[in-house]
């Protein structure tokens, strides 16, 4: 075996070019050589298998000299535990044989227990009560994955989507599931923010090395919003080497944040781009079906006889986020407890009128047809054509209807937007619909909904 390693790096460097040297072989340190084998090491479990697929060949070659038959190089990662700053140690581990040895070790003490780090969690935010739809089923099967796993599936678990749609909650539930599956694993969850706030006392005690100790003992650590470390690089740095050392032990890292890991401003690259490396998740907004369901089933959790005029309504107004769904659901029912009274279509506008307003814009033409098309399930052309049917004509005669009740717009105009009618065709189609009202109290329940639905 050769010992001049750093000829032989030069030498990689010439065969391999500058940019893979400095990505993955300049790493490399030589840990110990004998006279039939070699270790190697690198910084990560990832650099390990990069380097192992597409390096171990020509290095082994060149520190036999060509001359071994079997291979004599062992790679390995550099034990995670060393600090970026600690003097180098000579701890190398073994690799591969991590996860389930490290849990059976004993670890060594930390300063305080996880669950003097870890935020509470909530009771409600178990698998059992997630809602699942089109927009959240990708999030949550990869959830329920990593909490029924055996062995880590990917790593790290990313979760982004916007406020309120149920990130926090998906990240609670694993928790849950975990701890009550095996008590003994050790589950960490905290907001960035309490990360930061952690870090900056760790260092203003001087007892930097209590920190770490106490994040990298984990089995499972959950950092919840880490855009909120934006532009902090300190903590930035700190998160880094934390999550390196974690997912090198091969123990789940689970994040969560407003955007995906290449949106995350303020990030440095290396951690965005590592931060990528495990399975991304995305949560979009919810479509109504999904608010409905979240609402029947908070009704029903909450006890209590909510009209299901009522929760379509609100599936239908407050289409922001889950949060502000549930925050309006709990003031209807509980102004309705209060007062002693049904909760009814009308009390429930009295009461999130505020809401309601906030969440108004000005409702256009184009809105009206589109609600309507939908509403009547008919298609938004009909609201266009030439057709004469009952079946489409009557739905276009109702959004002509609300097309003059909740718009300045002339009845020329709207004649216009329903593909060029006469005005006359608008009037009439306007007091046919009054008539209806008058005589048939579902049909009037219906336009009224509507109404309601656009109303600005
Ligand atoms: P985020 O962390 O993404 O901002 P949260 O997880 O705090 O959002 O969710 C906000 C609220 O909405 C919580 O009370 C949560 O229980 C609820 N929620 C979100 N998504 C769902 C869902 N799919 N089913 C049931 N409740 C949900
Ligand atoms: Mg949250």
């Amino acid at each position: 075996m050769r010992t001049d390693w750093q000829s032989i790096k030069e030498r990689l460097r010439a065969e391999f070019g500058d940019a893979a040297y400095k990505s993955w072989l300049a790493p490399i340190e030589l840990d110990s050589v004998s006279a039939t084998r070699a270790v190697i090491s690198v910084p990560t479990r990832f650099m390990r298998d990069w380097v192992q697929r597409h390096y171990l060949d020509r290095i082994s070659q060149m520190l036999t000299d060509g001359a071994a038959a079997a291979p004599a190089v062992e790679i390995v990662v550099r034990s995670a535990i060393r600090a970026p700053d600690a003097a180098k140690a000579a701890n190398v581990e073994a690799v591969g044989t991590l996860s389930a040895a490290a849990r059976a070790r004993p670890r060594p003490a930390a300063p305080r227990s996880h669950e003097d780090i870890s935020a509470p969690l909530d009771p409600r935010f178990v698998f059992d009560n997630f809602i699942v739809g089109k927009s959240n089923e990708f999030a949550y099967a990869a959830a329920r994955r990593v909490a029924e796993a055996q062995t880590v599936p990917f790593n790290p678990l990313f979760l982004y989507g916007g406020v309120g749609l149920g990130k926090t909650h998906l990240m609670h539930a694993i928790a849950w599931h975990i701890r009550k599956a095996d008590p003994n694993r050790r589950v960490i969850y905290l907001s960035a923010e309490k990360f930061m706030y952690q870090f900056i006392r760790a260092l203003r005690f001087q007892d930097t090395m209590a920190f770490k100790e106490q994040f990298r003992s984990v089995d499972v650590l959950m950092i919840d919003d880490v855009q909120f470390i934006s532009g902090r690089e300190t903590t930035q740095e700190e998160f880094f080497h934390t999550f390196n050392a974690l997912v090198d032990q091969n123990r789940q890292v689970i994040i969560s944040a407003d955007k995906s890991p290449s949106d995350l401003e303020g990030m440095e690259e290396r951690l965005r781009s590592r931060l990528g490396w495990g399975l991304v998740a995305d949560i979009h907004q919810t479509d109504y079906e999904l608010r409905l369901s979240i609402l029947q089933s908070k009704a029903e959790k909450l006890g209590s006889q909510v009209p299901s005029k009522v929760l379509e309504f609100l599936a239908h107004k407050i289409t922001s986020n889950v949060r502000e769904l549930e925050g309006a659901l709990n003031r209807v029912v509980a102004h309705a407890t209060l007062v002693g009274r049904d909760i009814s279509l009308e009390a429930t506008q009295d009461v999130l009128h505020d809401l309601l307003r906030a969440h108004d814009r000005r409702v256009t033409i184009e809105e009206i047809q589109k609600r309507v098309a939908e509403h009547f399930n008919v298609r938004v052309a009909d609201m266009h054509s030439a057709r004469r049917a009952r079946a489409v004509a009557r739905p276009r005669q109702v959004a002509m209807y609300l097309a003059k009740q909740l718009t300045s717009r002339s009845l020329p105009e709207i004649g216009r937007k329903f593909g060029g009618r006469d005005h006359t065709t608008v009037m009439h189609a306007v007091r046919k619909i009054e008539e209806l009202r008058a005589t048939d109290t579902s049909f009037s329940e219906d336009v009224e909904l509507l109404r309601r639905m656009l109303e600005t």
